[in-house]
């Protein structure tokens, strides 16, 4: 049965005047309808351009899917029209971009712009209808009714967050692609940010990918965890999997150990040494090798497998005799 979204093989790349950048290269993902699932990789890793494939949105001329399926309910969407996948955005499937001031006209009312995805995809509703909608969306984001008659530059970083969460959910989608929305705001900012889009989603059994390099964020807010390298899922699993750390692929061990711990005393945190392999001559191997503290001379030459444990996936040759493949 297929599930609210279904990636198999997705292979992307940017074609540059300066060669051509691997940006995905095989990615698998699963998600069902109302499950909240981490994507979480450094800068470069291949998260954006993944939100940016599941929405076609990547650039024109440049951005290119090779080979792979991404199904939304079954449906592959990257066999749509261009009409047909306006449709999708924002009825179905909307994007919470990192700095909401990209996302907002500063020309228009922040009510005028919540109001416009319903003029796109509700034409059957009154304008009073849309016009109630409105006016409880801003009252579930926190911010009053009134003050919809305002425009960006009138509100502070938080404020805007939440108007850019009003417009990605008043058409009550059933897919939210969240890309950092929370690393442009400060420390205290976030925390409320997060606990309202955990609440909304909740309300509106919205499934949410959180995109974000924080592991930390990850655990508060969604069910599974999926980490990404050099254009590869090498990690997948429940947060319970991941987090109980019985079991992680070297990559994410690493950047568990980038999280201080309060409760141990440690004077330093444990650097990953290194950098991500240039995307346009990607190793043969394992491509987390040359950073790899358990590196084996097979990894260096063959791509290792996903080695699969229950609901828990990892991409790596230590887990190819305990697991299966
Ligand atoms: Fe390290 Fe080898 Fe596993 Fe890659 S496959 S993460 S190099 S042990």
């Amino acid at each position: 049965m297929s599930g609210l979204l279904d990636i198999k093989d997705l292979y992307v790349q940017y074609n540059t005047d300066d060669g051509v950048v691997y940006a995905l290269n095989g990615v698998n993902l699963r998600l069902e309808r109302g499950e909240n699932l981490g994507l979480v990789g450094e800068t470069g890793a291949g998260k954006t351009t993944l939100a940016l494939s599941i929405l076609r949105l990547l650039p024109d001329q440049v951005g290119e899917v090779k080979s792979g399926s991404i199904e939304y309910e079954g449906q592959n969407l990257l066999g749509l029209t261009k009409n047909e996948m306006k449709k999708i955005r924002g009825e179905k499937i909307s994007m919470i971009f990192q700095d909401p001031m990209t996302s907002l006209n500063p020309t228009k009312t922040v009510g005028l712009q919540v109001r416009e995805v319903l003029d796109l995809h509700f034409k059957e509703l009154s304008s009073s209808e849309k016009q109630k909608k409105v006016d409880l969306m801003f009252h579930m984001v926190g911010i009053p009714p009134e003050r919809q008659h305002e425009y960006p530059f009138q509100f502070s970083g938080g404020m805007k967050q939440r108007i850019v969460i009003a417009m990605a959910l008043i058409a009550e989608p059933a897919l939210i692609l969240a890309d950092e929305p929370t690393t442009a705001l400060d420390v205290t900012i976030q925390a409320q940010i997060l606990a309202l889009m955990r609440l909304l989603q909740a309300e509106f059994n919205t499934a949410m990918i959180l995109i974000t390099h924080d592991l930390g964020i990850v655990v508060d807010i969604c069910t599974k965890v999926a980490v990404i390298y050099s254009g590869q899922i090498i990690e997948s699993g429940t947060i319970e999997d991941v987090y109980t750390k019985t079991a992680n692929h070297p990559y994410t061990e690493g950047l568990f150990k980038c999280i201080p711990d309060l409760k141990t005393e440690s004077a330093r945190l444990t650097p990953i040494v290194g950098s991500m392999p240039d995307p346009e001559e990607l190793p043969e191997g394992c491509k987390f090798y040359d950073r790899c503290n358990y590196r084996m001379d097979k990894c260096r030459d063959r791509e290792p497998g996903n080695y699969v444990n229950g609901t828990h996936s990892i991409k790596c040759y230590l887990y190819e005799e305990k697991w299966s493949k």
